[in-house]
């Protein structure tokens, strides 16, 4: 729709103004620096940051339902810089001029509903939200779409020049950061540090493809983490990891999205994450706050972070009811099929915290949640959820191990919708699913498969013909013809087929 086709009350809102005023803000002792400079952490107290708008209170000048609309009407709006995260441009980069923005097909991913015979299964109405269907095939698209524009809009400002934005990863924030960098050549370049046989072949193979300077170290992430640390502390480097208060600004759009979906009305929701270095939870809890303090959603919805038993210093932070005697201990992770939430020692904790204490504040009422599975239930649900049409990663089968449980504790209410975060697409992590179908999963991670959810391919090669096609060398005539027969017959015989043609 052309900008002049839209409501005359709409048109001074389509394109948004650039109005705020962003500082970051140190968790720790409160102090306020300016946004000129990438930080990651305080220069004061090392602590890590959130960046805020300290024009957000006027955004309350506008009332939640004309913000609604202007995000409605905005849906239709053709300019590429609004048709991603940026259709919450006030909320998420208000600093970020268009000719900044870097849009590369993220956000808006789709919410697909669970068939009756699932929902049935499991016991509540709910969705999967697949952020998998980003262009990098996960939700870290999101938040390198704002950090990489916040760069471009430096590097268009003469406060940068010569790039190099450098991430640790457990395989996705490579891949989103290599993508979006690529995009940014030759003015920013990307390296990544990867745990060595960490991270599945797909993902591996996506940082390569966008053309990424790769390293792969010893260990696990949280290794990888400490030595793209210290480089960030002592080299003139562009830290990505979700360390980089951009990242959760972009990924809050998550939660925008969601709100806007279902018509604003989050009063029976129930969103549903896994948690691994914890930036995504932090960017969802902020996102559902900001549109709670604009009125613009009535009600905060309920949040559960799930964690693999294998990888759970959230859940058991969280397993003290008395706020006073939580202390945070990192934990050693063992395998995970959950893979891109394998962190013991998540950078994102301090805000977590934070936020957790003002979101459960804000509804006057817990509203937060965290609750640990099992492999084995995370293998299982994917694969089951797969098989009624859906495309969950194993950290989407997370999500909806993580809903099951958190019915099995009383914390789902019978009216409650679940929006269930799959993270990635299941391409990424199909690893996983052929050590399930083919029972090698090696022994530390604990997973013995269904029988009735493996499935293997079937080699159909009748004994009865000594002629078969091969590639280059075509079958002809009678032996075709034979050929077509017979495997033909021996596929309906296996199938059990009843004799016919057509339905
Ligand atoms: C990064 C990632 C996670 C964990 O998100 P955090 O923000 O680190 O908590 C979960 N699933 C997938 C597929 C990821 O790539
Ligand atoms: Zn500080």
């Amino acid at each position: 729709m052309k900008p002049h086709e839209f409501p005359e009350d709409i048109r001074p809102y389509l394109q948004p103004s650039h109005a705020g005023k962003l500082i970051y803000r140190c968790l720790g002792c409160k102090r306020e620096f300016g946004i000129d400079r990438l930080v990651y952490v305080c220069p004061s107290c090392g602590q890590v940051l959130l960046i805020c708008d300290q024009n957000f209170s006027s955004l309350k000048d506008i009332s939640g339902t004309l913000w609604r609309r202007i995000f409605d009407y905005r849906r239709m709006l053709n300019v590429p810089a609004l048709k991603g995260i940026y259709r919450y441009h006030e909320f998420i980069g208000p600093i970020i001029p268009f000719e900044a923005v870097i849009y590369l097909g993220e956000g808006h991913t789709p919410m697909v509903e669970a068939n009756l015979a699932l929902q049935k299964k499991i016991g509540v109405r709910f969705f999967f939200k697949n952020d998998g269907q980003n262009p990098s095939a996960s939700f870290k698209d999101r938040g390198m779409a704002s950090a990489l524009s916040y760069i471009n809009f430096m590097v268009q400002k003469g406060h940068l020049s010569d790039v190099l934005a450098i991430c640790a990863s457990t395989g996705d924030t490579s891949a989103a950061a290599a993508l979006y960098a690529s995009y940014l050549q030759p003015r920013v370049k990307s390296a990544v540090l990867l745990p060595h046989k960490k991270v599945t072949p797909q993902q591996l193979s996506q940082s390569l493809g966008s053309g990424a300077m790769v390293f792969e170290i010893p260990g696990v992430f949280d290794d990888c983490m400490k030595v793209v640390e210290a480089l960030s502390e002592s080299y003139n480097v562009a830290l990505l990891n979700s360390k980089n208060a951009w990242r959760i600004l972009g990924q809050e759009s998550y939660s925008y999205e969601i709100a806007q979906d279902l018509e604003y009305d989050l009063s029976n929701t129930v969103v549903v994450l896994p948690i691994g270095n914890a930036g995504n939870i932090t960017a969802v809890m902020s996102g559902f706050l900001k549109f709670f303090e604009t009125g613009i959603i009535g009600t905060l919805p309920k949040i559960i972070g799930v964690q693999s038993e294998h990888a759970n210093p959230v859940y058991r932070y969280y397993l003290e009811p008395d706020a006073d005697k939580r202390k945070f201990v990192p934990v050693t992770v063992k395998s995970s099929v959950a893979q891109a939430a394998m962190i013991g020692n998540p950078v994102s904790m301090p805000r977590v915290i934070h936020l957790v204490k003002h979101y459960n504040e804000s509804d006057g009422r817990r509203k937060v949640f965290f609750v640990d599975v099992s492999e084995q239930n995370i293998m299982d649900c994917q694969i089951t959820a797969n098989r009624n049409g859906h495309i969950a990663c194993t950290h989407g089968g997370e999500s909806l191990a993580g809903l099951l449980t958190a019915k099995e504790r009383g914390i789902i209410d019978p009216q409650d919708i679940a929006i269930l975060d799959s993270t990635a697409h299941a391409l990424k992590f199909s690893g996983f699913q052929e050590m399930y179908f083919s029972q090698q999963f090696p022994p530390d991670y604990n997973i013995s498969p269904n029988q009735d959810l493996i499935n293997a391919p079937v080699y159909i090669h009748p004994q009865n013909i000594d002629k078969v096609p091969v590639p280059g060398k075509p079958l002809t005539g009678e032996h075709f013809k034979r050929f077509v027969e017979e495997v033909a017959k021996e596929i309906a015989t296996m199938l059990e087929l009843k004799k016919g043609s057509g339905l």
